[in-house]
């Protein structure tokens, strides 16, 4: 980046933050050349973050998907359209702040729901309930998944021992 004091293309970032809706990244840098600070700021085309699939499919993260959960969540409660957006920019703010560029969807419907709560406590059981049926269903297919993989031998063969050994502690002695 150019200094604006002497012109000169040397320079280090000191500072990066997120500002406002969390597509503009501030960064403070000083000039090795001749010490004076300033400051740039970049705007994002789109969101660096990846989404991790339950079927382990990555998919770009996108906004709009978010706000339509979300507002269907909030429908006929006394939430604005501003207070859903803004949890949405809150949420890509704090993806943008962490150290992960491809998170589970899973991971971002937990921090959507605890957003929720604090804001309005019906919204938050309406996401939560199709969220978690959207869950189940994931896991469904998984679980049919493994059977028709011929994998199903296993979960038996694990819950065998451990009740068995329970069983003996508390018996006879
Ligand atoms: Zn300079």
């Amino acid at each position: 980046m150019r200094c604006p004091f002497c012109k000169m293309d040397n320079d280090k970032v000191i500072d990066t933050r997120l500002s406002d809706a969390g597509l503009v990244i501030r960064r403070r840098r000083e000039c090795l050349t001749c010490g004076k600070r300033f400051t740039t700021h970049e705007r994002l085309e789109e969101m660096p973050i990846r989404v991790i699939k339950k079927t382990g499919r990555r998919e770009p993260f996108e906004r709009g998907k978010i706000l339509s959960g979300v507002l269907r969540a909030v429908e006929k409660r006394p939430l604005s359209m501003e207070r859903a957006e803004e949890l949405v920019d809150a949420l890509e703010r704090e993806l943008l702040d962490g150290a992960e560029r491809e998170i589970s969807t899973q991971r971002i419907g937990g921090m959507v729901m605890a957003r929720l709560r604090a804001m309005d406590e019906v919204a938050y059981v309406r996401f939560a309930s199709v969220y978690r049926e959207y869950q189940a269903l994931d896991e469904f297919i998984q679980e049919i998944q493994k059977i028709s993989d011929g994998d199903n031998g296993k979960n038996a063969e694990a819950a065998a021992p451990g009740d068995g050994g329970s069983a003996a502690d508390n018996g006879q002695i």
